[in-house]
């Protein structure tokens, strides 16, 4: 059993069809998944159009849930509130934002944009988030994530420990680009374990935050 809410498919840099991509995932035993590629100004409305065709074809034809979104990549921080509503209106289920990773030059404020802009649902690899922007997350219900992508995983011990004070849910994503990328069960405990979180908190993590995530969202969006 496992959920991932964090995916790419070849509709941006993964490599994969949404149709193959959630094949996999179901191979490898997914309770459910988000697919959210990267999205801006530039691509947004024909990019849900697109993932949402094969969600529905997933749902419909494999009775499985996978939720079409995206993820907001490197988006002026000042645009992420009205860029988040646009992808909501246009169909997407679920809005992840491209937080403030170490490996990348992100634009400062794009964390506390993204807690502060009521349409985001996760903030992905939030780097070295701060307490206040954490608490934000924890006052709104948004999620902050503990993430299996190399380089952006270097500050998951950070956010555990920040999101733990600040009282914001956690959930584990892949960032998945690749086929080898999925996880299952047993490798999300070895991240989530990884982050510095207890037993306690793994089972919140890995189990409870994600059907918490899903009882809010129509799978199919709009
Ligand atoms: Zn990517
Ligand atoms: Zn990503």
């Amino acid at each position: 059993m496992a959920y991932d809410f964090h995916t790419h498919t070849f509709l941006s840099d993964g490599e994969l069809l949404p149709a193959e991509l959630i094949r996999r995932a179901i191979v490898n035993g997914y309770e459910a998944m988000a697919i959210t590629d990267h999205a801006s100004a530039a691509n947004m409305e024909w990019l849900i159009d697109a993932i949402r065709r094969d969600c529905d074809l997933a749902a419909d034809k494999w009775g499985f849930t996978v939720l079409p979104g995206v993820e907001l990549t490197h988006c002026p921080a000042n645009s992420i509130a009205d860029l988040a509503a646009r992808a909501k209106r246009a169909g997407a289920a679920i809005v992840v934002v491209h937080g403030e990773t170490v490996v990348e030059p992100v634009e400062p404020g794009t964390n506390r944009a993204a807690m502060e802009s009521p349409d985001v649902d996760i903030l992905a690899h939030p780097g070295f988030i701060t307490l206040e922007e954490a608490r934000i997350a924890a006052s709104r219900g948004a999620f902050l994530e503990i993430t299996c992508r190399k380089g952006h995983s270097l500050t998951n011990g950070h956010v555990a420990k920040i999101a733990g004070k600040a009282g914001a849910s956690l959930l584990v994503n892949t960032d998945t680009h690749s086929p080898s990328d999925l996880l299952n069960d047993t490798f999300a405990r070895t991240v989530a374990l990884g982050a510095g979180l207890s037993e306690k908190e793994v089972e919140r993590t890995l189990r409870v935050n994600p059907k918490t995530l899903l009882s809010r969202i129509r799978p199919t969006g709009g």
